[in-house]
């Protein structure tokens, strides 16, 4: 089995305004910098009749789970804003965040609410909101229930992003050379870590083992004897020690 970090908790998509529209794509790539590694850059476009004009907008995903406070291009700074992406309305049942194609709702008019296709419409001119029964079309800007669902998406994001800031940590991968073995009893979640958490080496303490080793002690302390009894004055020194003890 592989396992894959999911790319929300390292990637992070972020804006920049006011980017003269005359630099590509791939200028922005090679020469923008940030303190977090940059791994895509696109311009914002908008359709204008047949054709898609540049924006000042561009996006920026990094290689982290939080957004740097700004980039650079040559001289100049940018500050990074969170990108809110646009908010997705049904063209079936006008509700939110999912597509026609995917909709078990019931089709339902942009024009009067009712339960046939809007070009199948014979009330154009009674307007009443699918979601709010106001007197606009579905598709309103100025919905209630529009503005809301939208004011709700900027506030989850910047929520987000901020809950995004605590440390993210992953339990530590299994050592390939120990093979953990399958449980028989069930065991929590974090039982289950625990096990495949390779066990730590003990940290190797020479003092202690040095001390119980007692071949090494008796030596010593029979060369210590040996110096202490020689007649000679010299000072016992660690040179001394060794030199009688290697002898
Ligand atoms: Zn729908
Ligand atoms: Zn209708
Ligand atoms: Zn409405």
């Amino acid at each position: 089995m592989k396992a894959y970090i999911p790319a929300t908790q390292i990637e992070k998509t972020g804006i920049i305004r006011f980017v003269p529209v005359n630099i590509s794509n791939k200028d922005l790539y090679s020469k923008l910098s940030s303190i977090y590694e940059i791994i895509a850059v696109r311009r914002f476009t908008k359709k204008v009749g047949q054709d898609r004009v540049p924006l000042q907008t561009v996006s920026i995903t990094f290689l982290s789970h939080v957004l740097p406070d700004n980039v650079q291009y040559d001289l100049f700074s940018y500050r990074v804003f969170e990108y809110v992406p646009p908010l997705l309305q049904c063209f079936k049942c006008f509700k939110f965040n999912h597509a026609a194609k995917v909709c078990n709702g019931k089709q339902r008019c942009s024009i009067c609410s009712g339960d046939h296709f809007y070009k199948e419409c014979d009330r154009p001119n009674e307007l009443c909101c699918a979601n709010c029964s106001g007197p606009h079309l579905a598709i309103s800007k100025a919905c209630p229930v529009k503005l809301k669902k939208i004011m709700e998406k900027k506030t989850n994001i910047t929520y987000a992003s901020k809950a995004d800031t605590r440390k993210v940590e992953y339990p530590a991968l299994p050592d390939k050379n120990k093979i953990v073995r399958p449980e028989k009893t069930t065991k929590t979640q974090s039982q289950k870590i625990a096990l495949s958490t390779p066990a730590e080496t003990p940290k190797f303490d020479i003092k202690k083992e040095l001390l119980h080793n007692t071949d090494l002690m008796n030596a010593l302390v029979s060369t210590l004897i040996e110096l202490a009894n020689k007649t000679d004055s010299n000072p016992i020194t660690n040179n001394s020690i060794k030199d009688t003890y290697a002898y």
